[in-house]
C-alpha cells in the first residue's frame, strides 16, 4: 500500500510539472500544487505513522525480551533455591542441624530469638511456615504445649522419645511445688532440659543426621561426616565438665528454674532453684527466704538467673544474701545478642562450665 502511494507521489511529480512547464496554460498552477501538497502530506502523515508502527514494534520487542530473560533468571533462581526445610524447636537441636546440615538445608527456629522455651505459642504465620517444613523436630516431655492441637502435615519428630529423660525428682529440693507450670498430666514428672546431656545431645545429631540424610540422599557422606566431627566435640564439652568440676569447694549452686538437673545430676554437683521446671513468673516469698538462707549458711558467692524470665527475684535474693549475680544460660533458646555473636550450643555450654567452676569454687 505504501509503495504504490509512493508511486503516486513521484508519478504525480514527473508527468505534472513538466506539463506545466512545458504547455502552460494545460493545468493551473494552483491546482496542481494543491494536489502536490495533498498527496505529499497524505505520503508524510503515512510514514510518520509507519516510523511509529515501527518504534512501537521495536519497544514491544524489546519489553518482550526484557520479560522472558527476566522469567528465566527468575526460574533458575527458583531452582537453586528449592532446598528441602526443616523447623526445630530448641536451640539446642538447632544447633546440631546448622553444624550437619552445611546449608544444604533451610532451617526454620521455632523459638523467636529471646522468648522464654516454655511459655512460647507460635504466631498464625509461624505455624503456616512450621506446616510446610519436610520435617518438624520439636523439643518434647511437655515443652511446647502448642504441639498438641498442630496438625502437622510432613515428618514430625519428638526428640524427648530418642533421649533418656530424668524425672523432677532429681536434682532439687524444690519438687513440693510443682503446681505451678504448664506440663500436663505424668509429664509434669519429666524434666524436659535433657539437652543439657551430652549423651542425649549426641542421640538427638544421630536422629536428626538420620532424617536429614533421607531428606537429601546426595549429601549423606557429607552429614555423616560433620555429625562426626560434632560428636566428639560434644565429647570434648563432656570431658571437660567431668575434669573441671572433680574437686570442689562447695557443692550447690542457686538457679532461678530448676533447668540444670542433668548437668548437676551428670557432674554431682547440687541445684537449688527458686522455681520448678518452669521459670515462675510469681516467685513465692517462701522459696526466695529459703534461698536467702541456704546462701547464707553455706557460704556461697553467686546466684544465678536466666535472660528470658524477670530477674528481679534473684536480684534482690542477691542484695539480700550480699552476693553477686550472674546469667546461666539453661539453652533452650538464645538471646539476639548472643544470636548476633554467633555463639553455639558449645560455646555457651563452656561459658556455663566456667561460671559453675566458680561457683562451686572447683581448682
Ligand atoms: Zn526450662
Amino acid at each position: 500500500m505504501l509503495g504504490s502511494l509512493r508511486q503516486e507521489a513521484h508519478h504525480t511529480s514527473v508527468i505534472y510539472s513538466p506539463c506545466y512547464f512545458k504547455s502552460g496554460e494545460l493545468y493551473p498552477k494552483k491546482i496542481i500544487i494543491t494536489k502536490l501538497d495533498i498527496i505529499l502530506k497524505k505520503f508524510g502523515e503515512l510514514m510518520r505513522d509507519f516510523r511509529n508502527v515501527v518504534f512501537l514494534l521495536i519497544i514491544a520487542v524489546f519489553l518482550l525480551q526484557m520479560f522472558v530473560l527476566k522469567q528465566d533468571a527468575k526460574l533458575a533462581q527458583e531452582k537453586e533455591q528449592i532446598k528441602p526445610t526443616v523447623a526445630l524447636s530448641t536451640f539446642s537441636l538447632y544447633d546440631i542441624a546448622k553444624n550437619i546440615s552445611n546449608d544444604t538445608i533451610d532451617l526454620v527456629m521455632i523459638l523467636p530469638f529471646g522468648v522464654d522455651a516454655h511459655s512460647f505459642e507460635p504466631t498464625p504465620k509461624l505455624m503456616a511456615k512450621i506446616m510446610q517444613s519436610d520435617i518438624v523436630v520439636y523439643s518434647g516431655a511437655g515443652l511446647e504445649p502448642w504441639t498438641h492441637s498442630f496438625e502437622f502435615k510432613n515428618k514430625v519428630i519428638d526428640m524427648s522419645k530418642h533421649v533418656k529423660l530424668l524425672n523432677s525428682e532429681h536434682g532439687s529440693c524444690n519438687h513440693e511445688d510443682h503446681d505451678h507450670h504448664h506440663h500436663e498430666g505424668h509429664e509434669e514428672e519429666v524434666d524436659p532440659h535433657y539437652w543439657l546431656d551430652i549423651q542425649n545431645m549426641i542421640s538427638a545429631t544421630q536422629i536428626i543426621t538420620d532424617e536429614i540424610s533421607k531428606l537429601s540422599t546426595q549429601n549423606e557422606e557429607l552429614y555423616r561426616r560433620n555429625a562426626k566431627n560434632y560428636i566428639s566435640e560434644l565429647e570434648m564439652i563432656d570431658a571437660e565438665y567431668r575434669k573441671r568440676l572433680t574437686s570442689c569447694k562447695k557443692e550447690t549452686i542457686i538457679v532461678n528454674h530448676n533447668a540444670f538437673s542433668y548437668l548437676s545430676q551428670n557432674y554431682g554437683f547440687k541445684v537449688e532453684a527458686l522455681s520448678g521446671l518452669s521459670p515462675d513468673a510469681q516467685p513465692d516469698a517462701q522459696n526466695m527466704l529459703k534461698l536467702i538462707e541456704h546462701v547464707k549458711e553455706h557460704d556461697l558467692s553467686v546466684v544465678f538467673f536466666e535472660s528470658f524470665v524477670s530477674d528481679k527475684a534473684m536480684k534482690s535474693i542477691a542484695a539480700e544474701a550480699k552476693v553477686n549475680v550472674d546469667v546461666l544460660q539453661p539453652l533452650g533458646n538464645i538471646t539476639a545478642d548472643e544470636a548476633q555473636k554467633k555463639l553455639s550450643y558449645k560455646d555457651i555450654m563452656l561459658e556455663n562450665l566456667e561460671k559453675i567452676t566458680k561457683a562451686l569454687e572447683c581448682e
